[in-house]
Order: structure tokens, then C-alpha cells, then sequence
């Protein structure tokens, strides 16, 4: 009987997962989206905490009583894991929301590689268990399938755990964002994957912990390489590349554990940050392949230093207000440093009451504006922006001619003209915001150092640019007050 109810159960979880997904694919119904998703967790922990119950209670004598020491022991690891979890997102600064996933993709790599030992060792002892446990895999014909989900589930388990600490290391720049070029780099990795398929050749003929061990440092060491060698411009594709890994991770673990959720979870999350991948693939111009490989088939850019191209010049608070005032257009294009700043708040204000004065004005979103996909979506959002006048780059590039003045807001490297017109940059190709193409721009940002890729910005030497030094919320409130 519980077991029907909780098959029940996990179809509507998996159901509100899909509304979830679906509800966050639009500003509009990204609430509700969120909502679908912790109703959809809620129901399946209960589910599962149920059936835990339940196999606790009718288990024979001893058993039952292991078991209870096990119940309590889950119930004592989720209220520390659900404290410090609780806690964390508590604390955390918007602008540190890409690290915290990068770290959490890292847990679900850890766990799954975990899961895939304990998964081997549970079947492959001494122990009266484990032989029980061989057996029935045997009576089923399913002992080579096992090994195969082992196997699968520690490897990509073992390569989203290092390649998401790279990821959280050069997001929260503990370590340089350029890339790590090794001599002989592609072919490293070709040998890892072919010494891998070996080894998987090996555990399933014969199973011991050995090749598993083997495939395991490489698998790390793999990991590490692949995502410690991408640049900084392509770092967008990689976290939505690790968080579709973290979810096949999770699908591998849901085969070994035999739980029919975590297969669907993990594989709604696996194919969704695949098809992100591959969205943001296309905005960036970028070959899928070759930066899901590690940079594969790109050269190492030649150019890109951060040395200044030219004289800059600077303006002031009084002057952009002026020039606010006398605009028929505005488009506000904002950037990693709006989040830094938290100046989305100000921003929204100065855009009411340069709407209110009867100026047209728009905001221009890149793709990978910001540290996180949809991160500068959902500061404006927060600051309630009113979503109709907030833009794809598509959908503005072409109006940035009829622009009268251009307001780029800590943004650097999806403004940076030289991904268009340099091709040795390492951001070549990128499709940026042309905002040169306005009348006037005016950058605010602190200093004249470079963005996440690291480049000089040849905006900031055009003849139509102004730089407005200082930090983005104070700026752009000392303007709100001129205006
Ligand atoms: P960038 O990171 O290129 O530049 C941000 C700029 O903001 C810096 O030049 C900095 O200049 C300025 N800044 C920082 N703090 C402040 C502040 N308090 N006030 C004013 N300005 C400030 O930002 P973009 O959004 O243009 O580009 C995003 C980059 O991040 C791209 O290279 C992208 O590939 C990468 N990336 C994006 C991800 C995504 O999914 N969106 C994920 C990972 C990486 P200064 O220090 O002089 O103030």
C-alpha cells in the first residue's frame, strides 16, 4: 500500500518539477515556478522519508533495530544539513549566488561518487549482505548493469566534483579566469577518456576496486584540466555544462539507489543545462564541442592584454544629468558591476523619473551579462522594472544608431567592441552590445581595469565615450538628485 502512495507521490514531484521548469523560463512566472519546484521537494522528502520509515519498522529484529539508529541519524545529518543550508542562502550577496552553485554542483558530484562506492561495496563483500545483495542482482541478470551504473555514476560524479571547484575558484576569483594551457592539453584529455573506456572494460569483467580507484583520480584530475583550461569568456557555457553534469550525476546515483525520482530529477536537470549549454553556445558563438572539450579546436588568443589603447575622458555627475535631461532615448545597459554595486535599485528609480519626464528608456541584456544566466533578469526584477522594457541583445542591437545617449552600468566585456573587430581577442566572436553606435555613452565603473575576461575594452577610448569613475549605487544616485 505505502509503496503505491509513495509511487504517486514522486509522479506529482516529478510533475511539479516540469511546471517548475517550465514556470521558470519566463520573468513573468519565475515565482511560481520557484513555488512548483519546493512543493515538488517537499513532497518527494516526505515520500522518501516515509518509505524509510516504513522499511524500519517491519524489519526483522536487529535489523529494525540498525535501522532506527539509521532513521535517527538521518533526521539528526538533514537538520545540520538544512541549518547550515538555511543559514548559507541566508547570507549570501546576490553577487555570490554563481560561486554557492558552482560549490553545490561540486556536493552533487561528491555524493554521486559516494553513492556509486558504497553502491559497489554493498554488492561486492564478505559480508552476508553484500552476498545477499550479489545474488539478487545475479537471480535478476543484473550484475553487469550494476557495475556499469557504478562506473558511469563515479566517473561523471568524480569529473563535476573538481571541475565545479575550478568553476567556484575562478567565479570568486581565487584563481585566474585565463586559461590553463598545457602543452599537449587535447590530447591529455583524449587519453583520459580512452584509459577510462579501458578501465570501465576492466571493472565490468572482472570487479575490484582498483580500476574503480584508478578511473576515479583520473576522472578528478580530468575534471580539474577540462574546466581550469577555458577562459574567462567562456566560463558562462561551463557552469551550465557542470550544472547538466551535477544532474546526470544525480541520475546515475537514482539507477544505483533504484529510485525511479532521482532518475527523473536528475535527467530534467541534466538535459535542461545541456540545452542552456546550447543556447548559450549560439549567443556567444561558440562551438559546443569545443568548450564542453576543453577548449578543443580553439587557438590560444595572442591578443587582449589589459594595457590602456589611448586617452579616455572622464565626465561628472552634473554633465550626465544634463545630458539625461535633454535625451529622447535612453538604453541602460548594465553588467556584472550593477550587481557588485547593487545600484539596480537607483537605477530603477532614475528610470521611473526619466520615464515620468517623458523619456524613452530601455534596458539592453547580453546573455551572459553578469555571472549567472538571467542574472542581470532578475536584479531588474528585484528592483521591480517593469519587464516589457527590458531587452534581449537581439532585440536592441539594431536601435543603438537612433540612440541618444547609452548609460553602460558595470558592464565591461559584453560591451567590448573588440570581440567583433579583433579576431586574436579571446572574446573574438562574441556577439556584444553595440552600443558605440549611440550618440553618447557613458560608462560607469571604478577604475579602468579590465573585465571577468580580462581584456582592455576599446569602448572606453572611443570618441563618443565617458567614463563617470566611482562606485555604480553612489553615482547613480548623486545623478538622481541633479535630476
Ligand atoms: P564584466 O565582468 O566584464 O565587467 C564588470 C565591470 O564592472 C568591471 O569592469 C568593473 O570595473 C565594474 N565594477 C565592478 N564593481 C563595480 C562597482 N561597485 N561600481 C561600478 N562598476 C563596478 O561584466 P559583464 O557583465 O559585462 O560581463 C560578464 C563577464 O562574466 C563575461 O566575460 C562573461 O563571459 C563572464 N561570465 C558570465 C557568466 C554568466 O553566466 N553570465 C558566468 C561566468 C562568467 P571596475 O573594477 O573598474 O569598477
Amino acid at each position: 500500500m505505502l509503496s503505491t502512495v509513495v509511487t504517486a507521490a514522486y509522479i506529482v514531484a516529478a510533475l511539479l518539477f516540469i511546471l517548475s521548469l517550465a514556470g521558470l523560463s519566463k520573468h513573468e512566472s519565475a515565482k511560481h515556478g520557484n513555488w512548483f519546484g519546493m512543493a515538488g521537494m517537499v513532497i518527494a522528502l516526505v515520500a522518501t522519508i516515509a518509505l524509510v520509515i516504513d522499511g524500519v519498522y517491519s524489519g526483522p529484529g536487529d535489523a529494525a533495530d540498525a535501522g532506527k539508529w539509521g532513521l535517527g541519524l538521518l533526521v539528526v545529518v538533514m537538520a545540520i544539513g538544512g541549518a547550515i543550508g538555511v543559514r548559507i542562502a541566508n547570507r549570501v550577496e546576490m553577487t555570490g549566488m554563481p560561486e554557492l552553485i558552482a560549490m553545490m554542483h561540486s556536493f552533487v558530484g561528491l555524493a554521486a561518487v559516494l553513492v556509486g562506492y558504497n553502491s559497489f561495496l554493498s554488492a561486492h563483500g564478505d559480508s552476508a549482505d553484500a552476498v545477499a545483495e550479489h545474488a539478487r542482482l545475479e537471480q535478476m541478470d543484473m550484475v553487469g548493469i550494476h557495475q556499469g551504473e557504478v562506473f558511469i555514476g563515479v566517473f561523471i560524479g568524480a569529473l563535476t566534483f573538481t571541475g565545479s571547484i575550478v568553476a567556484y575558484l575562478k567565479l570568486s576569483a581565487k584563481m585566474k579566469s585565463a586559461p590553463l594551457v598545457l602543452p599537449a592539453r587535447h590530447w591529455m584529455n583524449l587519453a583520459a577518456i580512452l584509459v577510462s573506456v579501458g578501465l570501465g572494460v576492466w571493472f565490468v569483467a572482472s570487479p575490484s576496486l582498483l580500476p574503480l580507484g584508478i578511473m576515479t583520480v583520473i576522472a578528478l584530475a580530468f575534471g580539474w584540466h577540462l574546466v581550469a583550461s577555458i577562459g574567462g569568456g567562456d566560463m558562462p557555457v561551463v557552469i551550465s555544462m557542470l550544472n547538466s553534469y551535477s544532474g546526470w550525476a544525480a541520475a546515475a546515483a537514482g539507477f544505483m539507489l533504484a529510485n525511479d525520482l532521482l532518475i527523473v530529477t536528475g535527467a530534467l536537470v541534466g538535459s535542461s543545462g545541456a540545452f542552456l549549454s546550447y543556447i548559450m553556445c549560439q549567443a556567444m558563438n561558440r562551438s559546443f564541442i569545443s568548450v564542453i572539450a576543453g577548449g578543443f579546436g580553439s587557438d590560444a588568443p595572442t591578443s587582449g592584454g589589459d594595457e590602456e589603447q589611448g586617452e579616455h575622458r572622464e565626465t561628472n555627475v552634473a554633465a550626465v544629468a544634463d545630458m539625461l535631461a535633454n535625451a529622447g532615448s535612453v538604453v541602460i545597459a548594465p553588467g556584472y558591476g550593477m550587481a557588485v554595486a547593487q545600484a539596480q535599485y537607483p537605477v530603477a528609480d532614475l528610470t521611473e523619473r526619466l520615464r515620468a519626464k517623458g523619456v524613452d528608456v530601455r534596458f539592453a541584456i547580453h546573455p551572459v551579462a553578469g555571472r549567472l544566466p538571467g542574472h542581470m533578469n532578475v536584479l531588474l526584477a528585484e528592483a521591480k522594472v517593469p519587464y516589457d522594457i527590458v531587452l534581449e541583445m537581439d532585440e536592441i542591437n539594431e536601435d543603438f544608431p537612433e540612440t541618444d545617449v547609452v548609460l553602460v552600468i558595470g558592464a565591461n566585456d559584453t560591451v567590448n567592441p573588440a570581440a567583433s573587430e579583433d579576431p586574436s581577442s579571446p572574446i573574438a566572436g562574441m556577439p556584444v552590445l553595440e552600443v558605440w553606435n549611440a550618440s553618447e555613452v557613458v560608462v560607469f565603473k571604478r577604475s579602468m581595469a579590465t573585465g571577468y575576461a580580462g581584456v582592455q575594452n576599446p569602448l572606453f577610448f572611443r570618441e563618443n565615450t565617458q567614463m563617470l569613475f566611482g562606485d555604480a549605487k553612489d553615482r547613480v544616485g548623486e545623478i538622481l538628485k541633479e535630476i
